[in-house]
């Protein structure tokens, strides 16, 4: 039985003020205690986030982090131990924006998740398809190739503490999700290749869904048999959806 997991991506949102009160708001909140729930703010706010936070259960992780490991000259990088330091204890790594809109490759991803792990953080590594490749019947194969590159780089026998995510690019921020069955078919997949690698760590890891995610529909998603929990974007910055959201991977 895998523990469900919900994590909070913020993105580039908030000020000083908004994230205080969106903080404050869930160290308050009632969550459920089967369910592991993590927060993924800007770099800048991680700091006061923790310090808030260090009496909860809530996780409390970095959005990316630098491809060099440990500390030293690369000017504007945040490094996995600087997270470390400050009380990570989750690394996003993959998202789509920064593979599209940065061109993160799938080994650069690769190489982030290596040191991810080598930082002793763990790493929620996400895959997913583009419309276009929806459309043209590629999603399985584009999945596979993202999902290879962190298994070849890696090694499977590395993977014991990483989560995976799938969000397919066309659900995010669009307020179109997958249907449970789209989102299942793709998790079953992305299990089944990871068992093809590793028995042991396809029936261990947790994949999370991600693409507009909302209390109206995480139920019936996160119902699914290979659906561990989610990867929230929008919603996650409401505290009464996002808690929502958390109750109902605890059902
Ligand atoms: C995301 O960016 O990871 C995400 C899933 O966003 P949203 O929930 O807003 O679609």
């Amino acid at each position: 039985m895998r523990r469900p997991l919900v994590a909070g991506n913020w993105k580039m949102n908030g000020t000083c003020a908004s994230v205080g009160e969106l903080t404050l708001s869930l160290n308050e909140v009632a969550l459920p205690e089967s369910v592991d729930v993590v927060v993924l703010p800007p770099y800048i706010y991680i700091d006061r986030v923790v310090s808030v936070l260090a009496n909860s259960l809530i996780g409390v992780g970095a959005q990316n982090c630098s491809v060099k490991p440990g500390f030293g000259a690369l000017t504007g990088e945040i490094s996995a131990a600087q997270l470390k330091d400050i009380g990570c204890d989750w690394v996003l790594v993959g998202h789509s924006e920064r593979r599209i809109e940065l061109g993160e490759s799938d080994e650069l991803v690769a190489e982030k998740v290596r040191v991810v792990l080598d930082s002793g953080l763990r790493p929620i590594i996400c895959v997913g398809e583009e419309l276009s490749e929806r459309q043209s019947g590629r999603t399985l194969e584009i999945v596979k190739r993202q999902l290879d590159a962190v298994m070849r780089i890696v090694g499977v026998e590395s993977l014991g503490e990483a989560v995976f995510a799938y969000e397919p690019v066309w659900a995010i921020g669009s307020g179109l999700s997958a249907t449970p069955e789209q989102a299942q078919e793709v998790h079953a997949a992305i299990r089944a290749r990871l068992a093809e690698n590793s028995k042991e760590l396809a029936e261990k890891a947790r994949i999370l869904y991600g693409g507009s995610v909302k209390p109206e529909n995480a139920l019936e998603l996160f119902g699914m048999a290979d659906i561990d929990g989610g990867l929230i974007g929008g919603a996650s910055l409401k505290v009464n959806d996002f808690s929502a959201i958390c109750r109902a991977a605890g059902n």
